[in-house]
């Protein structure tokens, strides 16, 4: 294992040159991350399935912003 970043992160999530979201690749049971990903409709190299896994990890939102009303309402005073 290196420290050094890879280039795995380059993936092209819609295709560049024909616009097509839809990919395809050999679905193996495992996979390896430096498998590459080619575009379903004209076949150009879009990236690799390591790019993809990252990209599917990465949150689209933070959890922590859900509870955001108070569990205890203080009594008002009068
Ligand atoms: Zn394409």
């Amino acid at each position: 294992m290196s420290a050094s970043s890879t280039d795995a992160t380059d993936f092209e999530s819609v295709c560049s040159n024909c616009a097509t979201l839809a990919v395809t690749f050999e679905c193996n049971d495992g996979a390896l991350d430096d498998t590459p990903v080619f575009c379903r409709n004209c076949g150009r190299l879009r990236g690799l399935i390591g790019a993809v896994r990252k990209m599917a990890h990465q949150p689209a939102t933070p959890r922590s912003a859900g509870s955001r009303s108070p569990q205890y309402d203080p009594p008002l005073l009068l």
